[in-house]
């Protein structure tokens, strides 16, 4: 070996080195910054006077931001040292990328900026990559554009640029108006620690890591990452991913899909930008929607008058709020007051946080609202409501159908912690909690969650399952070791699992978990899973549910079997282990005339485990039970395979919950 070659190679082992002698160093300076933030927070829900509040609150935020950049750096050294893991997992980028917009579009929305999100038709939705790396490049570069654009739009622009059977080339674009970048700059970029302009960044924060992590992150996914920029006109960032393509089996429900109503429905879409009327054209063709447009008020009118003076008129229209001849709220008034078109069922778009609109909008006429960005499943939501009334527009005081759901103090008083390597992954997690009103910390392994819960009495822990340092199995054991000192020993922890690794759940429950939602988790199904063990554990504790709680499927409904039991504990106990022990005995008589496609039998058996669920109110058990009974009448054989996984699962689910209701 000739000496420059030994010593590229010294060189690269030093920087290996220096890499992994980072990533352990920020790990222990993490562990003490999550006491200090979660410390704070309980801080912060003591009687405090306004001075004090005041420093807690700055002692908060700046932990936040230092934690931030701790994370920063962690990553990055994570990567550099080769040491950073894709995830494989099935998901759906449409729905992953409305959730991220969701997000993102307060930041855009608080500086009075126009965000958008177009994900062109033909991109395929139902695919395998590591959403969570995907949605933290973005993150980045949404939070870059929204940071150096004073006035305009930012854009998400997804296309794609080529597929086959097996693979698709995804293309991610953020275009922003902003502040742009000089030309002699833009080489240097996605270099570490690199920033345009010192001044501008002790101005906006940040660390100069962000773009040469998601340079490493899109490259490790196999992509490509690149930037145009103009300076003092905006830039345009842009980078491709391939994805493998979800098997053809599954049934991604990507789409949501509308009933013949809309199909007749002509609809007007009022906007002055071109890429949201784009967008509703694209949501509204779906459902074979008769669609027209109008990028401003007076051609909407003429639209609305001509279609009526055609006998044709439209039944429905879609208001933007922001535009700049004549804003939305005027064009409604105008509307309502015209005898012509005043029948037209109108709804209102806005940018989130809007809440005191609502009554206004009401007065006005207006039937509902949506917040931008559209998600294709709440406007799907909205129409049905708003075109299935009988009187379109007639409004009375409580109709307005509006997407906020009021976060109540009892939820407010939950303190949830989120266990998980990725910093993004967590910060969605986080985010989501707070959004559904609940308070949350997160920490990036099982050892800093053990720690955490030592000192922090929190009420629920959210595990992911695969972290470094210590897993969520690990995990687990320590919290449930009743020699260690945690706080709370059966506090519920929900496992975030993979849901292409068989057998993953099984082993989360045995090891001592209570539940799971799968990976990347969405927020329906987070707060349905909190609501079963946060309210559905205070019915098993005789506290009262929260009456605001989603309605979403109780896995047991305790309180209701007590008062068929006119309140009789014991009976109550009695009859559930009952339940426990007949209901095993019955699933596995299934599970044998399933094996052996008994389609005699199945049918039978299955009402039979309907009808003792239904005896002890085990609801979700009961909906499994008709399910397969449907499938077993069908002669469904695949369809009825995958029920009864569900069911056997549904089953350890209730056992545990039952157990842990009893009195110790
Ligand atoms: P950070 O934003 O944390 O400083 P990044 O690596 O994400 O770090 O960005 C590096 C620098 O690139 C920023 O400080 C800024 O000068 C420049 N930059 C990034 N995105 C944009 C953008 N959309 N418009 C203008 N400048 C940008």
């Amino acid at each position: 070996m000739d000496n420059a070659n030994r010593l590229a190679m010294d060189a690269d082992a030093a920087n290996q080195a220096k890499s992994e002698f980072l990533a352990n160093m920020s790990h222990e300076i993490r562990t003490p910054m999550n006491g200090v933030i979660g410390m704070t927070g309980l801080l912060l829900d003591t009687a405090l006077d306004p001075e004090q509040r005041e420093y807690a609150d700055i002692i908060k935020s700046s932990a936040d931001s230092l934690l931030t950049i701790i994370n920063d750096i962690l990553d990055f050294s994570k990567i550099e040292a080769g040491k950073l893991e894709l995830e494989m997992l099935d998901f759906d980028l449409r729905t992953t990328l409305e959730d991220l917009c969701e997000l993102l579009s307060l930041r855009a929305d608080e500086k009075g900026l126009e965000f958008t999100c177009l994900m062109e038709p033909d991109v395929p939705s139902c695919l395998e990559g590591d959403p969570g790396r995907i949605r933290q490049v973005l993150t980045n570069l949404i939070g870059n554009a929204v940071k150096f654009t004073s006035q305009g739009e930012v854009v998400l622009h997804v296309t794609l640029d080529n597929e086959d059977e097996q693979q698709a080339m995804v293309r991610f674009l953020v275009r922003d108006t902003g502040i742009g970048i000089p030309v002699e700059k833009v080489i240097s970029l996605f270099q570490p620690f690199t920033q345009v302009d010192s001044s501008m960044t002790r101005r906006f924060g940040g660390t100069g890591l962000g773009l040469s992590i998601s340079k490493r992150l899109v490259e490790l996914m196999g992509g490509r990452i690149d930037v145009a920029s103009e300076e003092g006109r905006g830039s345009t960032f842009w980078f491709t991913v391939p994805f493998k393509k979800q098997s053809v089996e599954k049934v991604c429900a990507t789409v949501p899909q509308a009933d013949g109503d809309l199909a007749q429905a002509k609809i007007l879409v009022v906007d002055d930008n071109p890429i949201n009327r784009r967008v509703f054209a694209g949501m509204l063709a779906v459902w074979n929607c008769r669609f027209d447009e109008a990028p401003g008020a007076l051609l909407a009118l003429d639209k609305l008058h001509a279609a009526a003076a055609a006998g044709d008129p439209f039944r429905l229209a879609i208001l933007d709020l922001v535009m700049p001849d004549m804003d939305g709220e005027t064009l409604g008034r105008m509307i309502k007051e015209d005898p012509l078109v005043k029948d037209i069922i109108l709804v209102m778009m806005t940018s989130a946080g809007r809440r005191g609109d609502a009554v206004r909008l009401e007065k006005i006429g207006f039937d509902a609202y949506l917040n931008k960005p559209v998600k294709q499943s709440q406007l799907l939501n909205c129409l049905k409501t708003v075109l299935g009334w009988k009187k379109p527009a007639k409004s009375t005081q409580h109709r307005l159908v509006t997407r906020h759901t009021v976060a109540e103090g009892l939820k407010r008083k939950i303190r949830i912690l989120v266990a998980e390597d990725n910093i993004t992954n967590q910060k969605v997690a986080v985010g989501m909690l707070e959004s559904m009103g609940y308070r949350a910390d997160a920490v990036a392994d099982g050892r800093e969650a053990v720690k955490a819960l030592k000192t922090i009495p929190y009420d629920l822990v959210l595990m992911d399952v695969q972290m470094p340092e210590m897993d969520g199995f690990e995990a687990t054991k320590m919290i449930r070791n009743s020699t260690l000192p945690v706080l709370k020993h059966d506090i519920p922890i929900i496992a975030m699992t993979a849901h292409a690794i068989k057998g993953d759940r099984e082993k989360c429950l045995e090891a001592g978990m209570d539940d799971y939602v799968s990976k990347p988790v969405k927020p329906k199904e987070l707060a349905q899973v909190i609501n079963r063990w946060i309210f559905g554990r205070s019915i098993l504790e005789g506290k009262q549910p929260d009456e605001n709680k989603d309605t979403s499927t109780v896995r047991l409904d305790r309180a209701a079997l007590l008062k068929r039991l006119d309140g009789d504990e014991e009976l109550c106990r009695e009859i559930l282990d009952l339940y426990l022990r007949d209901g095993a005995e019955q699933i596995v008589a299934l599970e044998e005339a399933v094996t052996q496609s008994d389609d005699r039998q199945i049918p039978k058996l299955a009402h039979r485990l309907k009808g003792s669920s239904g005896n002890v109110e085990a609801v979700a058990m009961v909906e499994l039970t008709i399910e397969l009974e449907q499938a077993g009448n069908n002669g469904n054989i695949d369809n009825m395979l995958e029920i009864l996984e569900k069911i056997k699962t549904e089953y350890s689910l209730l056992k545990r919950m039952i157990n842990r209701g009893k009195p110790s």
